[in-house]
């Protein structure tokens, strides 16, 4: 097993002395994330003389701690849950992709106090789901549950690569509602439409769920229920079927309830960690403008996990 980092947390990031450009990760938490793995291991084999930490920052101290870990040299961060849309506002620019998203999982630091917000969730999921199932989301009807940063990257690739459904279903309606409204805006298909109306929200009522599900190809869980010990699934086993792919965004633990869940109902399964393997190599792309060494980041991230 790989050992993994320590966790720098907001208390010690101010008197904190790092050697030299560092990247990171930023999230609350963020313990159990293997970003600083994948990245370190990449970092090494190419030569760059960079370390990629770990900080625990909470929702609260992420505009105090920013400028701070810019001014010590950060050069580029990944932010996960729950810093993904809180960050636009302390960003002076966004790519295209990030824009639509209206979510940022990658920052650049730019010579001259730029901060530039990049999504790469996006197409990092899409890879996953070609790598995991086979298959391009084109066509697929695909159900998201969640409408926090994530779902909106996974939303936004479905409709750019012309899924014939999607469907948000969140806990607080409202948000799902939000991203519907802003994916209508983007859709460019030219399919005929079925009676069905292609991108909608739907309440987290399981009954309801459960008769939508009956004509969903892929599931994606975009919630973070199931990062911590004792959380239930989003759905029970009853709402899946054999004809279900079921892919979870969450990567530790590998198992999640949904995963148990769904194939014990007989669905294929896949947990995060593919995703979290492209949209590594994506953000690494990003940063340094030169193909990231994705065989090496496989393997540590196989051994990391002691596989
Ligand atoms: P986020 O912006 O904080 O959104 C969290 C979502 O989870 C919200 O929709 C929230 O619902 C929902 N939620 C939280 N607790 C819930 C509960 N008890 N019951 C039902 N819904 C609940 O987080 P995020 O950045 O989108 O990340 C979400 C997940 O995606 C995380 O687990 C993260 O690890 C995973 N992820 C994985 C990868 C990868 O590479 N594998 C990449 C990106 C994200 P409300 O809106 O009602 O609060």
């Amino acid at each position: 097993m790989t050992t993994r980092p320590p966790v720098l947390t907001s208390n010690e990031i101010p008197s904190w002395e790092p050697e030299g450009d560092f990247y990171g990760v930023v999230g609350w938490p963020v313990g159990h994330s293997l970003s600083p793995i994948l990245h370190q291991a990449a970092l090494d084999a190419l030569g760059i003389p960079a370390k990629y930490f770990a900080f625990e920052i909470s929702a609260e101290d992420l505009p105090r701690l920013l400028p701070i870990l810019a001014a010590k040299g950060a050069k580029g961060l990944n932010l996960t849950a729950p810093h993904k849309q809180i960050v636009l506002p302390y960003l002076t620019g966004l790519s295209d992709i990030a824009q639509q998203a209206r979510a940022a999982n990658t920052v650049s630091f730019l010579p001259g106090g730029e901060i530039y917000g990049h999504n790469t969730d996006a197409l990092g999921f899409s890879r996953a789901i070609r790598e995991v199932f086979m298959l391009d989301l084109r066509g697929l009807r695909v159900l998201i549950l969640g409408a926090g940063g994530a779902a909106r990257a996974v939303a936004l690739q479905c409709v750019l690569e012309d899924a014939d459904e999607v469907v948000i279903v969140n806990r607080t309606f409202e948000k799902a509602h939000e991203i519907i409204q802003e994916m209508k805006k983007i859709r460019v298909s030219t399919r005929l439409l079925g009676p069905q109306e292609p991108l909608r929200a739907v309440p987290l009522e399981v009954e309801l769920v459960r008769q939508v599900l009956d004509h969903i190809d892929l599931v994606v869980n975009c919630t973070t229920l199931g990062m911590k010990t004792g959380d239930a699934s989003p759905l029970p086993q009853r709402c899946f079927q054999p004809h279900h792919m079921v892919f979870d965004t969450i990567y530790c633990p590998t198992r999640t309830p949904l995963i148990r869940e769904a194939s014990q109902a007989g669905a294929r399964v896949a947990n995060g960690l593919s995703m979290l393997l492209h949209q590594a190599a994506l953000s690494f792309e990003f940063w340094f403008a030169r193909e990231a060494p994705i065989e090496v980041m496989r393997t540590a991230l196989k051994g990391a996990l002691g596989m």
